[in-house]
């Protein structure tokens, strides 16, 4: 049987667990796996879908942080390019190489040597996982490289070399993986409220938003993954828990990429506040990022509002002249919280790492508040060396395997045998780059999916390389559940096409159906 199926509330109410992760994004998904992988039992549960939080509303960038560098934080700048190394192993048909352009302006805030400076130690920290070794270009290479960039004050630049990777589907990867070592996944299964054993934290009440249904959860110990909301399931512990959190608001847009013209993704720092800013292409489109805003604290609140949008596109309008970017290029927008920590005076600046923090409430349960996209496997092995420690186990056995173990579909890390299978079977050749892009080793299945439904080879929105073969594969191995699962986040319709997806809601509907009632 496939491991990849919703666990329903009846299974998850009458079996105990060992563990209860709470929260569907990258920091949760990658606990349950990595305990998974250590033999411990692990339920995850997710109130909405894996991803649909902040995990599928970042930057999208598997990197080591050239502003940290800046900051002087080494030691978190060197933790992340060697995750990035390792994420580029475990996942290389998600995670893959991305190149930028670093423009030096005459009068900026960091000077072209200080920044050719930390580009080589940025070089030196990723070692022997580097991707590729910087190289630092004059006024005329750069413009040779990056010809649309704005000319006025430009002294020359550089090409350097980090990763991007699609985060929803990383985290969904990650959540498959943990199931595929033996955990139970519950998404769209919300904790409301914790469980009690005297003093001690024993497990949760959930509810299934589908149905409207509840049972009780036991569990010996429950960690709260749960991101920007972490506040709020703390305070279900500890009614007068002060927050952990001080979360800032990002947003980014997305316009054809034939609009700005790039060829590279660009690093600069807006000429209307002085914060980095990032141009990254994705395929035909670029999206444009971010700005760093003080938020309501309510993650479900928060919206992109029309000045974010006039901040990004006018900083754009600056690095990119010809352009002249307006509201009516922008295709699609998203915005999301950085889970950022409260400053903190029992934070030891010496601590390991200031960007995330495990605390321990006084009932027992654990929170991993802050971190990374690209940091989730360092979080998740110190969360849940804690855990085997609180189980009476080892806290090194199995402790490796997480860095080993491919994520699903990242077990061939040469791709192009697949391609010919795709073009044998009649798919244009755009659906075959992008599918190979998006399912790596796990391509057959979708293949297979044609072979026996050759009507599954149809593509669902005129405007994008996107197959009916995917919606059976999201709800049949990747616990899709709503059309929006699929239009946001199995595929990125919603984001990626005009009409946000729209034209293809009917069949991707239709599709889900049929699934449901042959499952
Ligand atoms: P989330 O992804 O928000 O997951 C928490 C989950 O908990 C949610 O899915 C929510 O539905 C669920 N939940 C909440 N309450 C309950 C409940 N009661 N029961 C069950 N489930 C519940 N990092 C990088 O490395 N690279 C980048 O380029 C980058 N760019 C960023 C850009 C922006 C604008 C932002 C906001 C962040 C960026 N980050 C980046 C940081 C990164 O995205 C986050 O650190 C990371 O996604 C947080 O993941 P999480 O799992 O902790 O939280």
């Amino acid at each position: 049987m496939t491991p990849w199926v919703r666990a329903s509330l009846r299974d998850l109410g009458t079996v105990g667990t060992d563990l209860l992760v709470v929260g569907g994004g990258i920091t949760g998904a990658g606990i349950a796996r990595d305990a998974a992988l250590r033999g411990i039992a692990v339920t995850l549960v997710e109130a909405r879908d894996f991803g649909s939080g902040t995990s599928s509303r970042s930057s999208r960038l598997i990197h080591g942080g050239l502003r940290y560098l800046e900051q002087g934080r080494l030691r978190l700048v060197l933790e992340s390019l060697r995750e990035r190394a390792v994420l580029l192993r475990l996942a290389p048909h998600l995670v893959r190489p991305l190149s930028f352009v670093l423009p030096f302006f005459r009068g900026e805030r960091v000077p072209g040597w200080k920044a050719r400076l930390g580009l080589t130690l940025y070089d030196l920290l990723a070692g022997r996982g580097n991707v590729r070794r910087h190289q630092t270009l004059g006024k005329r290479g750069l413009l040779e490289i990056e010809p649309l960039l704005r000319d006025r004050g430009l002294t020359g630049g550089a090409l350097y070399h980090d990763a991007q990777c699609d985060d929803a589907r990383l985290t969904l990867a990650t959540a498959r993986g943990a199931a595929a070592a033996g955990a139970r996944l519950a998404s769209y299964t919300r904790v409301l409220a914790l469980r009690f054993q005297g003093p001690r934290v024993a497990g949760a009440r959930l509810r299934d938003e589908l149905t409207g249904e509840e049972t009780d959860l036991t569990a010996r110990l429950v960690v709260n993954a749960t991101g920007p909301w972490c506040d709020t399931l703390r305070r279900l512990e500890d009614s007068t828990a002060a927050p952990l959190l001080r979360p800032t608001k990002g947003c980014h847009l997305v316009v054809p990429r034939a609009r700005i013209g790039n060829r590279h993704a660009v690093i600069f720092t807006s000429p209307l506040d002085g914060r980095v800013l990032f141009i990254l292409p994705w395929g035909e489109w670029t999206y444009v990022g971010t700005t760093d805003t003080d938020a309501d604290p309510d993650p479900d609140a928060v919206v992109v509002e029309p000045a974010d949008v006039v901040y990004l596109l006018r900083s754009a309008n600056a690095l990119f002249p010809t352009a002249h970017l307006a509201e009516a290029d922008v295709v699609a927008t998203w915005a999301g919280l950085r889970p950022l920590l409260a400053a903190d005076p029992g934070v030891p600046a010496s601590g390991r790492s200031r960007e995330h923090r495990i605390v321990t409430g006084p009932g027992g349960m654990l929170t991993i508040a802050g971190g990374k996209l690209t940091t989730f496997r360092v979080m998740a092995r110190e969360v849940v060396d804690r855990v085997a420690r609180l189980l009476g186990r080892s806290a090194s056995a199995g402790r490796a395997l997480s860095g080993q173990v491919p994520l699903p579909g990242g077990e061939a890390r040469v791709l192009d045998g697949f391609r010919a299978a795709g073009l044998e079977l009649g798919l244009p050749a755009t659906s075959v780059d992008y599918l190979v892009g998006q399912y790596g080793a796990e391509i057959p299945a979708i293949y297979a999916l044609c072979r026996q439904r050759p009507e599954l080879k149809e593509p669902l929105h005129p405007e994008h390389p996107a197959i009916a073969a995917q919606v059976s594969f999201a709800v049949q191995r990747e616990l899709a559940c709503t059309a929006e699962d699929i239009l946001a986040r199995r595929t990125r319709l919603a984001l990626e096409t005009s009409d946000h997806g729209e034209a293809a809601r009917g069949s991707v509907e239709r599709l889900l159906e049929a699934e449901r009632r042959l499952s």
